[in-house]
C-alpha cells in the first residue's frame, strides 16, 4: 500500500484531490479513511449550498471559478451530483445599521461579485414579496446570487471516489490514521494506522481528515493550527403548509439557512449540536430555536414537524473563519478549517491543491488560506 502520495480522509477534499493527483499524472495515490466514504461532514441527509452569496471576499475568486465547474461536474465525474442552480438569496430586515450589514454592505457585496462575472442584485421589499409571499414586514430587501444553487454531497462525494478509483486511486476505508513517522529532517516518512500498519510516503502527506487535522499537526510538526470542531445542526422538516422558498435562502442577520427538498424542508443556519467528548448531541432549545428563526420569518409556515435532526457531522471551523490549505512540513500539507462553508470551493480546491503537490507550485487562488498567515 505505500504510494507516491498519501491522502488521509475519505471526505469531499480527500476525494476531490486525490482524483485531480491521479487525473494529472500522479504514479500511485492512497486514501485512508477512518470509517467509509461521506462518513464525515461530506455525508448524511439533504442538499449543501453552493454559494457565493456573502462568502468571504478572500474565497469569491474561488467561488467564481467554481460556478464555472458545478454544472458539468457530473458529466465530468461520470455521476450525478445532485447540482442544481437555484439562485440564492440573503434576506436583510431593515436598512444599514452598521458599515457591515444592511442594504448598503449588500451593494457592496454585489459590486465585487459583479467585478468577478457573477450576477449579483440588491433586492427590494417589493422583490422580496414578489419572490417570497407571506414573508414577514421585517424583511426590508436581499441580496441575490444568480449562480448559486445546492448539491447532493452524499452523490458527489460518492462520485469523487468512483472517479479516483478508475484512475488507479486506492480507498481504503476502515483505516484509521494514529500517527505520522517524521524523520530528523521533518520530512514525513511513514503514515501509521490504528492496525499498526506502516504506510511509506513516497513524497507527500495530504491531511484532509477535517476536525482530525490538528492533532496530527501537532504531533508530527509541533505546529498549533488555531483549529476546532463543532457540530452544525441539521434539521429535516415537515411542513403543514407548502413553502413559498424558491431558492436557496439564508439571512444576514438571523441564523437561518433553509432549503426546499421535495415535500419537506432543511433548515440548518448556524445552530450547532452541544459538544460532547464523544461527539455532537442534539439540544432540544437549539432545534425550537432554529424553528422558531423559520417561522419568525416565514410566519405562515405552522405545524412544522421534526422528521430528523442530524448534529453528528463534525466540521472544522478556523479562527478566522477561512480555510487552512497548504504546507506544514516538507512534505506534509492540510486542507482543513471550512468552518461550515468548505462544500461549494472543494471542486475548484481539489485542482489547485492537486496542481500545488504535483509541480511543487504556489497558487494565487489558495494563498490567502496558507497556514503561513498565523505566524
Ligand atoms: C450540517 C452541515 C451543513 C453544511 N452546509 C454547507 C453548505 O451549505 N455549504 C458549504 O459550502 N458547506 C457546508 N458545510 C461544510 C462542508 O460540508 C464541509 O466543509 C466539507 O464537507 C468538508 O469536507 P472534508 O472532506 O474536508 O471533511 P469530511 O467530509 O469531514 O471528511 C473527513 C474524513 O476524514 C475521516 N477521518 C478523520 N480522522 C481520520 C483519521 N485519523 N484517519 C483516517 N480518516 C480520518 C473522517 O471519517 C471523514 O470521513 C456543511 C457542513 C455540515 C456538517
Amino acid at each position: 500500500m505505500d504510494a507516491e502520495f498519501v491522502i488521509v480522509g475519505g471526505g469531499v477534499h480527500g476525494l476531490a484531490t486525490a482524483y485531480h493527483l491521479a487525473l494529472g499524472g500522479a504514479a500511485s495515490v492512497t486514501v485512508l479513511e477512518a470509517g467509509v466514504v461521506a462518513s464525515g461532514a461530506s455525508g448524511g441527509f439533504g442538499e449543501r449550498g453552493v454559494r457565493a452569496n456573502r462568502r468571504d471576499l478572500r474565497e469569491l475568486p474561488l467561488m467564481a471559478e467554481a460556478n464555472s465547474l458545478w454544472p458539468t461536474l457530473h458529466e465530468e465525474l461520470g455521476a450525478p451530483t445532485g447540482y442544481r442552480r437555484t439562485g440564492g438569496v440573503y434576506l436583510i430586515d431593515g436598512p444599514a445599521s452598521t458599515g457591515f450589514k444592511g442594504l448598503d454592505a449588500a451593494e457592496v457585496y454585489a459590486k465585487a461579485h459583479r467585478g468577478l462575472g457573477v450576477v449579483a442584485e440588491v433586492w427590494d421589499r417589493r422583490r422580496v414579496e414578489r419572490e417570497y409571499p407571506g414573508i414577514s414586514p421585517a424583511v426590508q430587501g436581499a441580496s441575490f446570487v444568480q449562480t448559486d444553487g445546492v448539491a447532493s454531497h452524499a452523490k458527489t462525494t460518492e462520485a469523487y471516489a468512483q472517479a479516483a478509483r478508475r484512475l488507479g486511486v486506492q480507498v481504503v476505508e476502515q483505516t484509521h490514521v494514529a500517527d505520522l513517522e517524521v524523520d530528523a529532517a521533518g520530512r514525513v516518512r511513514a503514515v501509521i494506522t490504528a492496525q499498526g500498519e506502516r504506510i511509506r510516503v513516497g513524497r507527500e502527506v495530504l491531511l484532509a481528515n477535517n476536525t482530525g487535522v490538528r492533532d496530527l499537526v501537532l504531533a508530527a510538526a509541533g505546529q498549533e493550527l488555531p483549529l476546532w470542531s463543532v457540530y452544525p445542526q441539521a434539521l429535516r422538516l415537515r411542513s403543514l403548509v407548502a413553502p413559498q422558498i424558491p431558492m436557496l435562502t439564508g439571512h444576514e442577520t438571523r441564523p437561518l439557512s433553509v432549503k426546499v427538498l421535495g415535500d419537506e424542508l432543511m433548515l440548518s443556519g448556524g445552530w450547532r449540536g452541544r459538544a460532547t467528548p464523544a461527539g455532537g448531541v442534539p439540544d432540544e432549545e437549539r432545534i425550537r430555536g432554529n424553528i422558531a428563526v423559520l417561522e419568525a420569518v416565514f410566519p405562515y409556515l405552522t405545524g412544522l414537524e421534526v422528521v430528523d435532526a442530524d448534529v453528528s457531522r463534525a466540521e472544522s471551523a478556523s479562527v478566522d473563519q477561512i480555510p487552512i490549505i497548504g504546507r506544514c512540513g516538507p512534505n506534509l500539507s492540510v486542507a482543513t478549517g471550512w468552518s461550515g462553508h468548505g462544500w461549494a470551493i472543494a471542486p475548484v480546491v481539489a485542482r489547485h491543491l492537486a496542481t500545488m503537490l504535483l509541480h511543487d507550485s504556489r497558487s494565487a487562488l489558495l494563498a490567502p488560506f496558507s497556514p503561513d498567515r498565523f505566524h
